[in-house]
């Protein structure tokens, strides 16, 4: 008998880190759905916004998980103050032609390519796959809402005139709470900006796609997901989310700390507060008394997202630009850790009792699959979208499911 080839599935992550993680994540599953021998993956991903543990990551993953690293683009032709999402973009159009090359000879190869999975931000990498003929699809490392809405810009962009925070009226899609246009996504509330132009190419681009695998659950948008199959021809496949323990010193100090005794504050891989927010959200902190473990970034006068290019020319140490003292008498209550922690670790350690955090996707769905309540502090891209879904948005959290076990107990027992 002849051995069945596994199935090779290309999957692109988009620059930075926290589009990294998710997509590396959806590979390694890949491999290892049906005992590993039905798939192989490559994970393809770019040098420019890459964090120096890009090549640890990489070599992490199963030996079944190829990966190819796309070469830096220049980008040096961008205005110094563009926002984040344009320098992204350019990124991804600009590798095309390497990608096109990676994608010919991985088809010419022996592995072939079965299907092609780009991520969220470089549905661009689909037009490459067209010409090809790979069946394509988009893997949504953000939830439906926000896919949903980032699908509707071309058409909010030919309805309307105004800049979406001036919309009289939220904007209602079906199986999503109403938006208001302050709400939505961050990177279109300024139609002047070229990051608003890319927006309704970017949704042009996704739509492409001839499936969503979207890092979303039933019981979190339940409704959305009912509507979107029912408009939409294509497929939507949720799966779960993941992520792994790693050892750091504050997980020792989490073991000191009483149960449910600790906020956790972190802004995700890009998230970064001005010197006055640094200082507030210290004296904020300090002046409750509250146990706390802060991971701290080096603040930025000019961009609420600036950790997501990199600290590189910051030679130094974040916790200096916290305020003078503050450190010290925080002593014993509160930890600070530079840079970056253990988070899906420390969000399932017993003393964590809450998350500041700016409600990137997969630390919403890490907070909520850890049951840790959450204070939104969102700060730029789809983070509002997330917030108002997080507290307007009835979810079915393991607390309601309990809640509604024991009162059809309490009916059953009156009979
Ligand atoms: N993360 C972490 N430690 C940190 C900061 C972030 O492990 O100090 C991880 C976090 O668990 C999550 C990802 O980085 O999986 C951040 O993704 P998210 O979508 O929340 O935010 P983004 O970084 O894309 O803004």
């Amino acid at each position: 008998t002849t051995k069945k080839r596994a199935a090779h599935v290309v999957l692109l992550a988009s620059p930075g880190t926290g589009h990294l993680l998710p997509v590396a994540e959806l590979a390694r599953r890949i491999v290892a759905h049906g005992g590993g021998a039905e798939f192989t993956t490559t994970l393809v991903t770019y040098t420019n916004f890459s964090s120096a543990d890009l090549y640890s990551t990489l070599a992490s993953l199963p030996p079944s998980v190829s990966t190819a690293v796309l070469s830096e683009v220049p980008l040096g032709d961008l205005p110094a103050d563009a926002r984040v999402e344009t320098p992204i973009f350019t990124v991804v159009k600009r590798a095309l032609p390497q990608l096109r090359d990676l994608l010919r000879s991985l088809l010419e190869s022996p592995s072939g390519v079965a299907a092609f999975v780009a991520d969220l931000l470089s549905p661009w990498a689909l037009q490459v796959d067209v010409d090809l003929g790979v069946p394509r699809y988009l893997c949504c490392t953000t939830n439906l809402m926000a896919l949903s809405c980032m699908l509707h810009v071309p058409e909010l962009d030919r309805t309307t005139t105004c800049e979406f925070r001036d919309l009289p009226e939220p904007v209602h899609l079906p199986g999503c709470v109403p938006l208001r246009g302050a709400d939505h996504l961050d990177p279109i509330q300024n139609r002047s900006d070229p990051a608003y132009r890319l927006m309704v190419e970017l949704a042009e681009n996704q739509r492409l796609a001839q499936g969503f695998i979207v890092n979303t659950f039933n019981a979190m948008e339940h409704e959305t997901l009912v509507a979107f199959k029912e408009l939409s021809d294509k497929g939507v496949y949720p799966p779960a989310s993941g992520g792994e323990a790693d050892e750091h010193g504050c997980v020792r100090w989490l073991d000191e700390q009483p149960d449910a005794s600790v906020l956790y504050v972190c802004l995700g891989s890009g998230g970064t507060l001005s010197n006055k927010q640094t200082a507030e959200l210290a004296a904020g902190l300090e002046a409750s008394g509250q146990r706390f473990l802060m991971v701290v970034r080096f603040p930025s006068d000019k961009d609420c997202s600036a950790s997501y290019f990199g600290t590189a020319e910051h030679g130094d140490d974040p916790l200096r630009y916290v305020p003078a003292g503050f450190l010290e008498r925080t002593r014993g209550v509160g930890l600070c850790v530079p840079l970056w922690a253990p988070q899906v670790e420390i969000l399932n350690h017993r003393a964590v009792g809450g998350f500041l955090s700016h409600c990137g996707w997969n630390s919403t769905l890490e907070a909520v699959t850890a049951g840790v309540p959450t204070l939104a502090w969102p700060l730029y891209a789809e983070q509002r979208m997330n917030a108002v879904m997080l507290s307007e948005q009835r979810i079915l959290t393991k607390d309601y499911l309990s809640c509604l076990v024991r009162h059809l107990n309490s009916i059953l027992d009156l009979f």
